[in-house]
């Protein structure tokens, strides 16, 4: 049996750690729905999912036995050398439950993979060069998406400079309101700022506007609702597309397919990865298929993109999706959690606000409810204490104080008791201290 302490040296010795301020310390050897065993047998409630990604659970027994089959037939060929089935069905399924008119896919890894594409087809179709954002976004760790990322912390100096001719808008980002307004009496401000940005931060080149429908990593911040809506218009006045980043958001996390559904916006593109494979690899841009034909020979491919075993286990993944109608389950289940935590939020002062939509919900943790000085370092520890009891949640958020959860869909109520349960008690522990 493996044996926690050598993995953990083998890691201390072998693999880059330095680039994270650290690794939790579980050995995870398996997992099999909300659940995760570690190398000494023990289970935890996973209330993260491998960063957003299981959304289907772990080992999702439809999904693995897609993924064998075609293990035993084809590992790889390259879908961009060579017709392969199981791309083919992908595309076409991505086609139909895409929001409408959004027909194309160009298939990479990951994420950053999916969002570099975006921004490659808004200035190939565009003929345009600049590139909208948020501010605190997070889009990737390579150098373009790295670019377009709205978080110095993330974006090292030591590492600069990054890409030119890219501009940030305001977080919609209510619970600290960059313009100091007040939500619903500000008239969307942040939405406005997007015309502000364009008039006097560009030189009215911009291509495209690269968004999470809710900003994940920044601390799952939830727009208004108006806000895609009048941040559309304001893109088709100018002529620049709207590019959804669907990374953590999308196959049915937030309570819908995908997150923009509720905003009532058709984007052009959109950039998926995480959750579309239950936990293989694998990345897709989506758009509509006029701006999708701009790329001529030569202009973009991937070796590995639309691997026939991420895209088998893709299929099979979205079908469990639909047939089990997770959307409308995250939905319940995210209502229960979110009535919960506030009822946490009453009796625990470090509670600032609760948010977020369906299974993507984020607790940012504060000194002072009046001040909102950030509570970091409380924020780690109670992810510590979590953990200590056999639940594992996330932390994040730009300031560092926002508990993340973000379990598989098909987690039980019984299982999201024991986790609020324990976020219930790590809250009081960390108050005795
Ligand atoms: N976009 C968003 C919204 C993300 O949350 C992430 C990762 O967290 C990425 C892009 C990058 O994805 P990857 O790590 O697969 O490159």
């Amino acid at each position: 049996m493996t044996r926690s302490t050598d993995v953990v040296e083998a890691y201390k010795e072998y693999v880059v750690t330095s680039c994270v301020s650290r690794v939790e310390p579980v050995v995870v050897t398996s997992g099999s729905g909300a659940v995760v065993t570690d190398a000494d047998g023990r289970q935890y409630v996973d209330c993260f999912s491998g960063i957003s990604v299981v959304n289907t659970g772990h080992c999702n027994p439809k999904v693995v036995e897609a993924a064998k089959k075609q293990l035993d037939q084809l590992l790889h060929a390259c879908a961009y050398v060579y017709y392969l089935e199981p791309v083919a069905k992908l595309a076409e399924k991505l086609a139909q439950i895409a929001p409408k008119g959004l027909k194309k896919t160009f298939f990479s890894n990951s994420g950053a993979e999916a969002v570099e594409c975006g921004i490659k087809l808004a200035r190939k179709f565009t003929k345009k060069h600049e590139i909208l954002a948020l501010q605190r976004s997070f889009h990737g760790r390579t150098f373009g998406t790295l670019s377009v990322t709205g978080q110095a912390g993330r974006r090292s100096y030591s590492m600069g400079p990054y890409l030119g001719s890219i501009a940030f808008a305001p977080t919609p980002y209510c619970y600290r309101c960059p313009l100091g307004c007040e939500y619903p009496n500000c008239g969307i401000q942040c939405a406005k700022m997007i015309e502000d940005t364009i008039r006097y931060s560009t030189s009215n080149d911009v291509a495209g506007f690269i968004a999470e429908p809710l900003l994940g990593e920044g601390g799952i911040i939830v727009p208004p609702e108006e806000y895609f809506r009048e941040a559309k218009k304001i893109l088709d006045e100018y002529g620049i597309l709207f590019v959804a980043d669907e990374v953590q958001t999308g196959f049915a996390r937030t309570g819908k397919l995908f997150g923009i559904e509720h905003y009532d916006v058709t984007p052009d593109a959109m950039c998926f990865a995480k959750a579309i494979a239950g936990g293989l690899p694998l990345g897709a841009c989506t758009a509509t298929e006029e701006i999708a034909n701009s790329f001529q020979p030569g202009d973009h491919l991937s070796t590995f993109g639309g691997n026939p075993v991420s895209c088998a286990a893709a299929v099979a993944n979205i079908d469990f999706i639909l047939e089990e109608d997770l959307p409308s389950r995250a939905s319940k289940s995210g209502e229960y959690v979110m009535q919960r935590l506030e009822e946490l939020k009453d009796r625990h002062e470090l509670i600032g606000e609760v948010r977020g939509k369906g299974l993507m919900i984020g607790m940012e943790l504060v000194k002072d409810r009046e001040t909102k000085e950030p509570a970091s370092r409380e924020t780690a520890r109670i992810r510590e204490l979590c953990r200590q009891k056999g639940v594992l949640v996330g932390h994040g958020g730009v300031l560092g104080n926002v508990l993340r959860i973000q379990p598989p869909l098909i987690i039980s109520q019984e299982q999201l008791d024991t986790a609020i349960d324990s976020v219930d008690q790590s809250f009081k522990e960390v108050a005795e201290r």
